[in-house]
């Protein structure tokens, strides 16, 4: 838009003159910036808007006065500025300034814009002062937050894997006690041995159960610090989910409760840190079982264009809705699920080991009916894997 816009047409009478003009000063005065215009030839600040006032300064102290005494602390910026203005026809620049307050107590963080125009062959410069302190403020909190949450993750991770390596030395102490007192007991009658069998196969038990919490805490503590080696492989990503179907699962569990397995679209290798998923797949499918107490569980792949869904369905609890959102939050565990032991530890690390692939993964629940979570992974990266293999 040109200066020359806001002239009024010159069939204007002198009331709509000054109907005009006062409309004009109303919007420059009322604009939120700071404004300000200068007569380049002669180095002088001709208008300045009301906004000046927010820096404790009068208009009276700024119009009509020469730029050189203008209180910019980048001065000698502003008279280059000034110099390559008066020499170029148009231009628009945007900086960042500090500007005294009155008093030069105070420094604002200003956003320094600047327009030349040229009106009636004479050349102006427009100046817009925007404040950004606001702006400086949030940005600067907002770092400090995200400085403070990197510390406590540091810290959080660093905690975690020292506390399990700790945990874990006693628990194989107690492991070997009770493998050892075990020994011992073979020389007692069994009206003797029973009781204590009894109670050495409940420690033995929980010593499992501890040692495999500390592992997924290890894990997690390591995938949080980005540690996990991935070491994506080409594989038969049917074949691989077929063995542990049939070695883990059905070879198992009674007719009613086995793994359907289901294959769809074109079959084709797949890139995957075999490690990784397997343990990704034993974690949603032990939360299957978890989670239901009958009925088939579904696991189908799906091969579509750019990725291929590895799709696990069961019949079980469900998952409340309000809770879908973070699951994959650590120590996260649904509302519905505080009778049945868990830690709430096992998606969130399913989670780092598919972003990990570059993958996706998403979960679908109806309370009380069943729940489906997919696993996606990228096939486009496998053709390039394929391709440097080959
Ligand atoms: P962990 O796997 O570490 O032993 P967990 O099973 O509680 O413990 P996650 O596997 O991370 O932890 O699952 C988080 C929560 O999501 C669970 O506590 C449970 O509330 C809910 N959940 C996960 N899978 C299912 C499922 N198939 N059916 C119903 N709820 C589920
Ligand atoms: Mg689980």
């Amino acid at each position: 838009m040109s200066i020359e816009e806001f002239i009024p047409p010159s069939s204007f009478s002198e009331i709509e003159l000054q109907l005009h003009y006062e409309k004009l000063n109303t919007i420059f005065n009322s604009l939120r910036e700071i404004i300000f215009t200068i007569d380049i030839e002669k180095g002088i600040i001709e208008n300045v808007n009301n906004s000046i006032e927010t820096l404790g300064y009068k208009k009276k102290e700024w119009e009509g006065q020469s730029f050189k005494k203008w209180p910019l602390t980048k001065r000698k910026l502003f008279l280059q500025l000034l110099k390559h203005a008066s020499k170029s026809t148009a231009e628009a620049t945007s900086q960042p300034v500090l500007l005294p307050t009155k008093g030069d107590i105070l420094f604002v963080p200003f956003e320094f814009s600047t327009v030349i125009y040229t009106f009636k062959n004479k050349k102006y410069l427009l100046c817009v002062l925007r404040d950004t302190s606001e702006r400086e403020r949030l940005m600067h909190d907002l770092e400090k937050a995200l400085q403070k949450e990197r510390e406590l993750n540091e810290l959080r991770s660093s905690f975690i894997s020292t506390a399990s390596h700790q945990f874990r030395t006693p628990l194989t102490v107690i492991q070997s006690g009770v493998e050892i007192m075990n020994m011992y007991l073979e020389d007692f009658s069994d009206e003797k041995r029973k009781p204590f069998e009894k109670h050495f196969k409940r420690i033995e038990i929980e010593v499992a159960r501890l040692q495999d919490l500390m592992n997924d805490v290890l894990l997690l503590g390591r995938s949080d610090a980005k540690r996990t080696p991935f070491h994506p492989q080409t594989l038969d990503l049917v074949d691989f989910c077929g063995n542990l179907i049939e070695n883990k699962y059905n070879a198992r569990y009674p007719d009613e409760r086995k793994i359907i397995f289901i294959v769809e679209g074109k079959k084709q290798l797949v890139a995957f840190d075999p490690k990784l998923l397997h343990h990704s797949l034993e974690n949603i499918l032990s939360n299957c079982y978890k989670y239901s107490e009958s009925g088939n569980i579904h696991l189908k792949i799906k091969f579509e264009y750019e990725s291929v869904n590895i799709s696990i369905t069961d019949q079980g609890i469900g998952i409340p809705e309000n809770d879908l959102s973070n699951l994959f939050q650590p120590f996260y565990r649904a509302s519905n699920s505080t009778d049945i032991q868990g830690t709430g530890l096992g998606l969130s690390i399913v989670k780092d080991f598919i972003d990990e692939h570059q993958g996706q993964i998403f979960v679908m629940s109806e309370l009380n009916k069943g729940t489906t979570v997919t696993i996606s992974l990228p096939l486009k990266n496998n053709i390039d894997t394929n391709a440097n293999q080959n």
